[in-house]
């Protein structure tokens, strides 16, 4: 797939023209009234010196690529610039009036510092307040004189330190916004990519593992995991984590984690920057208004607080893995019921049929014996008949139970249809599966029905590879084998070499 562009698409302003442009203003401004005071005269070729050197270091402001004038430390340098040639200036131009341009260089560097245009614009006003001050006190004591042009030279200054004051306000909002949105991008990446996960794989888990991994490398986290929370035992256990990929399902208690509790229990992204030693982020993972478990992301590098966006960044995911949780969860539950028998709650005959081809095929692979078991009830009919359906429908349930306590754990027991059910056994021997058949026989004919009494039930078995090669033929000899049974008089074991194990 292709990398995606993250970059903002908003309009920036060009940092660099600005800058440069003004400084270009202020180099021409500052030249104009040096130059011309000091034509003809001896200072002139310093003074010519001094303007060219700052024009030189403009031109070679334009070498440094846009990007870095978004840097502090260019800026800082710039100003620093600046403010050796405006010094420079107001030194070669040194007049009665010194104090004036002291005070508006204070206001300049104010300007610089601070980017607080209304503080600025009011040292303006007290400048021009002293300027007039003091011009008023020349005109109270009849000398006229004032001069034009250093009331000129002032305004021009005052009129450039504004433009100063505008561009760099601009310019720190301008950066404010293009970091957050820069932020705000890296973050929808993020959730580009999880969204990509959930679409490239079916499995929640590792859906789950791919978000809890992004996660803990976007926010150079120490750890990141997917708690799941049961919300009807209230049992937590720890789904995933990103330092170990291995690492599945492993339970805990909740109350050992404080602050997972106080975030499910209030449905709120709980948030503890300075827990010790690592900071704390929990959000609660929200679907369809339930809360299903929380994200746990424990990192060293947190700042105080979280930004809006941060917060909603989590939320966003927090849901994301919610529902992706809620949908294995419903899948889980869909295929289960696909598979299983509604009244025993054993598996049903498609079940049975895909896993006999699977366990087939393994004991092929690895030449190992496989048995099937088919158990039919005897005389059910006559239970359905005497006692009615409901009565019927208990002792199939029973038998069920009875069988599936009777196989090992990796035996996998069936309902093959109405009263019969199947059993197959992994890695058994004819003569084992024999010897369990009849026990399963046995178990069942002990049992007794209150008001119905007991019931017996045939059991035939078929073995690969002593005589059946197929799955087919596996079931058509389990058949033929309890067929022999129900001849031979049923409540027995019957396989195929028509030898009978009864009573
Ligand atoms: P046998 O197998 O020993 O020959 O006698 P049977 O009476 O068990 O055999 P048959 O195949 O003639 O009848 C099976 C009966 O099982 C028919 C049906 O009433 C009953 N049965 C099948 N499925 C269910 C079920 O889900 N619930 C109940 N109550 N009865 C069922
Ligand atoms: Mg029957």
């Amino acid at each position: 797939m292709p990398p995606l562009d993250y970059k903002p698409k908003f309009q920036e302003i060009d940092h660099r023209k600005a800058i440069l442009s003004l400084r270009w203003l202020v180099i021409i401004l500052a030249s104009y009234l040096t130059l011309f005071s000091y034509i003809g005269t001896e200072r002139f070729p310093m003074v010519f010196a001094a303007a060219a050197a700052f024009s030189l270091t403009n031109v070679l402001l334009t070498l440094i690529p846009r990007r870095y004038f978004l840097m502090k430390r260019v800026q800082q340098g710039i100003a620093l610039l600046d403010f050796v040639f405006v010094s420079t200036t107001f030194y070669l131009l040194r007049n009665p009036e010194t104090y004036l341009y002291l005070a508006f260089l204070a206001v300049f560097l104010l300007a610089v510092v601070w980017h607080d245009l209304r503080l600025v614009l009011f040292s303006l006003f007290v400048v021009s307040l002293l300027f007039g001050v003091f011009s008023y006190f020349r005109l109270f004591r009849f000398q006229t004189d004032v001069n034009i042009e250093q009331f000129l030279r002032l305004a021009l200054f005052f009129v450039v330190s504004i433009f100063y004051i505008f561009l760099s306000e601009r310019l720190t909002q301008d950066a404010k916004v293009s970091d957050a949105l820069l932020e705000e991008n890296r973050l929808a990446g993020v959730m580009v990519e999880i969204t990509r996960a959930l679409s490239s794989s079916l499995n929640s888990v590792e859906v789950l593992f791919a978000i809890v991994s992004r996660l803990r490398e976007v926010l150079d986290a120490q750890e990141c995991s997917i708690v799941r929370i049961d919300p009807k035992t209230g049992k937590a256990q720890i789904m995933v984590k990103s330092s170990d990929p291995a690492f599945r399902n492993v339970p805990i208690e909740l109350s050992d984690y404080p602050e997972l509790k106080r975030a499910y229990d209030s449905g709120e992204l709980f948030y503890l920057p300075d827990a010790s030693p690592v900071g704390i982020i929990a959000v609660p993972m929200i679907a369809h208004e339930s809360a299903l478990g929380l994200i746990y992301i424990r990192s060293t590098t947190l700042g105080p607080t979280l930004s809006d966006s941060n917060v909603r960044f989590f939320e966003v995911i927090a849901s994301t893995a919610a529902n992706t949780l809620r949908n294995a969860q419903l899948f889980e539950e869909v295929e289960h019921r696909a598979r299983t028998d509604y009244l025993t709650g054993l598996s049903n005959h498609r079940f049975f049929q895909a896993t006999l081809s699977v366990e087939l095929g393994r004991a092929q692979r690895h030449n190992r014996s496989l048995s099937l078991l088919i158990i039919d009830l005897d005389f059910l009919k006559e239970v359905n008949d005497r006692f009615g359906h409901p009565a019927g429908d208990t002792v199939i349930r029973s038998v069920a139970e009875t069988i599936r306590n009777n196989c090992r754990e990796i035996d996998f027991a069936a309902r093959y249809g109405g009263e019969e059910f199947t059993v197959i056994l992994p890695e058994t021997s004819l003569s084992t599966a024999i010897q369990v058949a009849d026990r399963i026989r046995e178990r069942i004919a002990a049992e007794v029905f209150s008001g119905i009494g007991s019931i017996t039930a045939s059991i035939g078995v078929s073995n690969y590879p002593v005589n059946a090669l197929s799955k087919e033929d596996l079931i058509r000899v389990a058949d033929q084998a309890l067929y022999i049974a129900k001849n031979g008089g049923r409540d027995r074991v019957g396989y195929f070499n028509y030898q009978m194990i009864t009573r």
